[in-house]
């Protein structure tokens, strides 16, 4: 589109010369002519122009009465005057109020058209700039509210934008990001971030992004980073993968765990085979010896491979429950039983139950007589100097059964408490004194516990001992 000029003269012969000798000079120009300011005005109302010239002065409304008018509806388009040989304070009044420029009659078409020439290319220029500046507005708006976390840093590495996102996800309000140093906002930014895939214009376009730690107010935070660089700064855009982050360490833990929990027993059990395949250094105690320990392992090695196969039946949600009238008195005695002849001397299990009996209820039994096997495996297991272990079976409010095992043993720091109910979730094994474990023995009790619509929690003191308590709700049988 050709740039378009309105000029405003009163003098007929000057309107008709003026756009002739723009036309042959400029070229792609479109000249609109004017004979007086209230006509100019009112062409002005509708139309943008590139640039204005009027006559200083003109019958009735004269030029600087019209230019304080184009300043106030359109105070972008450049305004050149035209004045009088010799009106020279005139000319000064013309560009304080804000004229661009003025020509002096007679015309110099040369400086004129020079002058013109300018004014226009301003006025394209202001154009460009706006339509940059709406669709920088635009932008800034879209990563104002994308559900990334974006964010900017100049060369200096200070923060010049920082969006909803990246505020949700770190913490960090705008106010107190903006202005600051990444450095001071994410720990370890200064060593981390030349490891941030960064596109540029000598940089291939598309980077994948990179999963990086950074310390955020005292947590660790695993961001999946990648950035651009634009003029002076660089645009970063980031996801929080800390929890998928969680999850793979625990698989890596488990892995490791798992395979170390396969191959103690599986050692232990090959190495009492090898022995007896050598009989003649063997009595008979010590045959017996052996058989014990292939026997014994083969059962951990079972109970670890069960676990991790239960597990991962119960997340598939396939696992049935179903509910049959059980003797509480029965089940209680029955895995007591059952466990009594693996202890060591000096742990005992004691049953706590009232003696007027316990009413026979509807529940899994199967599913129960699991989650007490294991919290009372847990309470011998965490009690390296033996002690007594407590199950106290109560039915409190009606229809409600209680089931609570007590150890005096190594318990469980606070910190603890609630993250041991996670799958593969083990705490030290330097703490637990080097006892096997898969870490999914209270990941499967908390979930059979809450299918089966109850409750189970933990209370507990580092070296005094553990209390689990589980209650279920289980209608009479
Ligand atoms: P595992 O015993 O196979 O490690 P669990 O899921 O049964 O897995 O237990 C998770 C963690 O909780 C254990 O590693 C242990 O640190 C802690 N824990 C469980 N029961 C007790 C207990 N009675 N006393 C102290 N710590 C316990």
């Amino acid at each position: 589109m050709n740039p378009t000029v309105l000029i405003v003269d009163d003098d007929p012969a000057l309107l008709e010369a003026l756009p002739e000798a723009l036309r042959l000079r400029m070229g792609d120009l479109d000249v609109e002519i004017s004979d007086s300011a209230p006509d100019a005005l009112a062409r002005i109302a509708v139309e943008d122009y590139d640039a204005i010239v009027t006559d200083i002065k003109m019958p009735g409304m004269d030029g600087l009465a019209l230019l304080d008018e184009i300043q106030r509806v359109r105070p972008e388009t450049p305004t050149l005057l035209i004045t009088g040989h010799g009106e020279h304070d005139l000319a000064i009044q013309a560009l304080r109020r804000g004229a661009y420029d003025y020509i002096q009659k007679p015309i110099d078409r040369d400086y004129f058209t020079a002058s013109l020439a300018r004014a226009i290319e301003k006025r394209g220029l202001a154009r460009r700039i706006e339509v940059q500046r709406l669709e920088l507005e635009r932008h800034s708006h879209v990563l104002e509210h994308v559900g990334d976390g974006v964010f900017v840093v100049d060369r200096e590495g200070v923060v010049q934008f920082w969006n909803l996102a990246a505020e949700q996800i770190t913490g960090i309000r705008l106010d107190d990001a903006v202005g600051r140093r990444a450095g001071e906002l994410l720990g370890g930014w200064n060593a981390i971030s030349p490891s941030i895939p960064v596109a540029g214009a000598d940089r291939p376009k598309r980077q994948l992004a990179r999963m990086l730690p950074f310390e955020i107010a005292g947590r660790e935070l695993w961001l999946s980073l990648c950035g651009v660089e634009v003029a002076d700064a660089t645009v970063y855009s980031f996801q929080d993968r800390t929890d998928e982050r969680m999850v793979d360490k625990l698989k890596d833990d488990f892995v490791a765990t798992a395979s170390h929990e396969l191959r103690t027993p599986l050692a232990a059990i090959y190495g009492a085979a090898k022995t007896l395949r050598r009989e003649e250094v063997l009595d008979e105690d010590g045959v017996e010896r052996l058989m014990a320990i292939i026997t014994s392992e083969s059962e951990r090695l079972a109970r670890v491979v069960e676990d991790i196969l239960f597990a991962s039946h119960l997340d598939s949600g396939r696992l049935q429950f179903g509910t049959a009238p059980v003797d509480v008195r029965a089940l209680v005695t029955d895995v007591v039983e059952s466990m009594q002849m693996h202890l060591a001397s000096g742990v005992t299990i004691q049953v706590d139950a009232p003696p007027n009996g316990l009413p026979s209820v509807s529940v899994d039994p199967l599913k129960l007589r699991r989650v007490l096997l294991n919290l009372l495996e847990n309470a011998i297991k965490y009690s390296p100097e033996g002690g007594p272990v407590v199950l106290r079976v109560t039915t409190g409010e009606t229809g409600r059964l209680r089931l609570q095992v007590r150890d005096e043993g190594l318990g469980i720091p606070p910190g603890e408490q609630e993250r041991i109910f996670e799958k593969f979730y083990r705490s030290d094994p330097q703490l637990a004194r080097g006892v096997g474990g898969t870490g999914l023995g209270l990941y499967i009790c908390r979930e059979l516990v809450h299918r089966m619509g109850g409750e189970i929690e933990v209370e507990s003191e580092p070296g005094k001992g553990s209390t689990f308590t589980v209650e279920l709700p289980v209608p009479a049988a």
